[in-house]
């Protein structure tokens, strides 16, 4: 089942019903109020200006008006990514005055399939200097700020509170809950885009009587190891193009106040078919964020222990067997007793095509849930990926299916590459 179709409004019952249900008129005066203050005036627009952004000022919805609200604005993208590409591009090329993007990652290149704030000269690169460095150059109007940290539990209160409007394009749902309830305590509306595969969704979450938020949406978070993300699971680029260029089209109509925003409703794209559906999605009474009885009411860092990406701190087994042993450790049990590991690839294939152990099994880590059964639980399992985050997920996965004889190989093939087996292709 793909992240996409977890969530309980997404069923066809459900949307068959939205379909019937009428439009949403939303007042924009409503979504003003989560919005910080705008500076009184606005600022004027230069000659230079004007003339840039004349093609936004000929429609009279937007107007000079709307254009001077455009660059006294202040957007966070979250993700210099797939989907953080083309919506900062769009959001620096409409004049959006102050862009601060959010990266604690290094530009890699298979990332350049689909990032396109990013290019082959960037490859190593901060994530966030490579950004800043293109969207200056797209537009020198506008003002970059790189939060080079990423967003973590302990600054996205103070971050957020700094923009008017958050733009959240990670792929990682534990930063997607840090993402949602930071922005519904710090009052700020957050634009909500994911892709899968195929698929793309987009929402608007906005504290107020219209809105709801991410956890509305999908209240559990999945099991760890159960749904791949893009690294694993592959994603179209283009389609990254769509759902990210709509999070900026959302994001310019917040901003300016013009047509319906997504707040209340769900997006979904299905690139295969070529299809939008729109679902109104209500808030839930029962949201421990938004809804009646609210039970989460701060950022509490433990609670978000893997949303910045960072291996989060699981404490050893109680058993005899670490949760990570280093590529060291596993050239030694394989010297000192073959037969009493197994270790488990679990990259694709053609990952294995450039490089891999002779004596791995190879299972992808989507099809690990149906090998379990089968996996053996007298030998010490050590799961092996590229960098080890894989790995990890499939380690964390066979735990809580009972298995105590596994462990993570820290740093992946490329660790072993880098250590073990200099002559090894890397990649
Ligand atoms: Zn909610």
């Amino acid at each position: 089942m793909s992240p996409l179709s977890t969530a309980r409004q997404v069923s066809p019952q459900k949307a068959a019903a939205c379909r019937r249900t009428p439009k949403m008129h939303l007042r924009p005066s409503a979504l003003r109020v989560s919005f910080a203050p705008m500076p009184d005036p606005l600022p004027a627009l230069s000659a230079a200006e004007l003339a840039r952004y004349s093609r936004h000022i000929l429609l009279g919805e937007v107007g000079v008006e709307g254009q001077r609200k455009l660059v006294a604005a202040r957007v966070l993208v979250i993700g210099a990514g797939g989907l953080g590409s083309p919506a900062a591009l769009y959001l620096a090329a409409a004049g959006v005055g102050t862009i601060g993007i959010a990266d604690f990652d290094r530009v890699e290149e298979h990332n350049l399939q689909r990032q396109l704030l990013h290019d082959t000269a960037s490859v190593g690169e901060t994530k966030t200097a490579s950004a800043a460095r293109r969207l200056r150059a797209t537009n020198p109007f506008v003002r970059v700020v790189e939060h080079r940290e990423g967003v973590t539990a302990e600054n996205a209160l103070a971050l957020f509170a700094d923009y008017d409007v958050i733009v959240d394009g990670t792929d990682r749902f534990s930063a997607r809950y840090l993402n949602n309830d930071a922005a519904f305590l710090a009052r700020r509306p957050l634009v909500y885009g994911s892709v899968f595969k195929f698929e793309g969704q987009v929402a608007v979450f906005a504290p107020g009587p219209a809105g709801n938020c991410y956890r509305c949406l999908f209240p559990e978070p999945p099991a760890p190891g159960s749904v791949p993300g893009c690294g694993e699971a592959g994603v179209l680029g283009a389609l990254c193009g769509v759902i990210g260029s709509l999070q900026a089209l959302e994001t310019i109509k917040l901003l300016t106040g013009i047509g319906e925003t997504l707040v209340g409703r769900l997006l979904t794209y299905d690139a295969l078919t070529q299809r939008f559906q729109t679902l109104k999605v209500p808030r839930h009474a029962a949201c421990p964020l938004c809804g009646d009885q609210p039970t989460i009411r701060a950022i509490v860092p433990a609670n978000y222990a893997d949303a910045a990406g960072e291996t989060s701190t699981v404490a050893m087994s109680d058993t005899d067997f670490p949760l990570e042993i280093s590529v060291v450790e596993v050239k030694q049990l394989r010297d000192a007793n073959p037969a009493g590991i197994v270790v488990i690839d679990v990259r694709e294939p053609y990952e294995l095509q450039i490089c891999a152990l002779a004596d791995a099994e190879p299972i992808p880590m989507r099809q690990i849930p149906e090998h379990v059964a089968t996996l053996p639980k007298d030998k010490h399992l050590l799961i092996l990926c590229h960098s080890g985050a894989r790995s990890r997920r499939v380690t964390e996965f066979l735990r809580d299916r009972g298995f105590n004889a596994v462990s993570n190989i820290a740093g992946g093939i490329d660790a072993w590459a880098e250590e073990i087996e200099p002559g090894m292709a890397r990649y």
